[in-house]
């Protein structure tokens, strides 16, 4: 039996009221009846609460303090974003990795201050185009995911893990699904070797370039547990179909060629 699939939306630094507001009538209008979630800006937060309140869509932020309180200006912390009503949060995603410099291990306290506030962290990881070619892809998730797993223990079990090549996001270049199913299993049985087998829980989303047209094929992929969509999360109608596709995605899955190894999970 396949597990329902997750939709993440991320507007990134976009959107507006008005846009909020325009999301929840299709969504009110239109609902596909699958797990999904929008990650707004902070500032957007309060009308995703208003608008999304009453409707099965769920509403995140994209980061969060590695701190709980204090002299951190500028900072938003995990606990006023579930004051919110958000559930999730993503963190470590690769253009906070690169235009913020974070750090691995802020990134693991990022995902423990998300726990300890009730709220699911969506903890992104992926190589970078050259990283790709140099075929450093096992060895860059490893370190990535290293920290996370330490810092996290048994708690692990209560992340998702978006799996986001670098050279994917917003270029229109989605990976391969044959490549998606070997790295989400390298990702899965390095999660289990380091943290034990409750890890096996662990949802592993991919993410970069998916849209309605190809949205499909990456959900019929055994492996992936759902996907994380940035711009075409910004038209309702394309991440309603998204969803739709995903609340339609049968129990036979397609193993897609997963059976070359990418590296070792250790
Ligand atoms: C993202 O921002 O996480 C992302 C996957 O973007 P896009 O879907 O636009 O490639």
């Amino acid at each position: 039996m396949t597990a329902a699939k997750l939709v993440v939306g991320n507007w990134k630094m976009n959107g507006s009221l008005v846009r909020v507001r325009a999301f929840a009538d299709v969504v009110a209008r239109d609902w596909p009846g699958c797990e999904s979630v929008l990650c707004v800006p902070h500032p957007l937060l309060p009308a995703a609460q208003m608008a999304f309140g009453a409707t099965p869509l769920r509403w995140g932020a994209q980061d969060c303090s590695a701190e709980d309180d204090g002299a951190f200006t500028g900072e938003v912390s995990a606990r006023m974003i579930g004051e919110l009503g958000a559930r999730y949060v993503i963190i470590g995603h690769s253009e906070r990795r690169l235009a913020h410099a974070e750090t691995d291990g802020q990134i693991a306290s990022k995902a423990q201050r998300a726990l300890a506030a009730g709220l699911t962290p969506i903890v992104c990881v992926g190589e970078n185009a050259e990283e790709r070619d140099g075929e450093q892809t096992a060895m860059v998730l490893r370190r990535q995911l290293v920290q996370l797993v330490r810092a996290l223990g048994r708690d692990l079990a209560c992340v998702v893990i978006a799996y986001e090549p670098v050279w994917a996001i917003g270029t229109g270049a989605a990976a391969e699904p044959g490549l998606i199913e070997r790295t989400h299993g390298f990702i899965a049985d390095m999660l289990v070797f380091h943290a034990g087998p409750s890890a096996s829980a662990v949802r592993i989303l991919y993410g970069g370039s998916v849209n309605p047209r190809n949205a499909g094929v990456f959900l019929s992929c055994s492996r992936v547990a759902g996907l994380l969509v940035g711009g075409a999360s910004l038209a309702p109608t394309d991440f309603m179909q998204i969803c739709k596709a995903a609340a339609q995605c049968s129990d036979n899955a397609a193993s897609v060629d997963g059976n070359t190894p990418i590296g070792q999970a250790s």
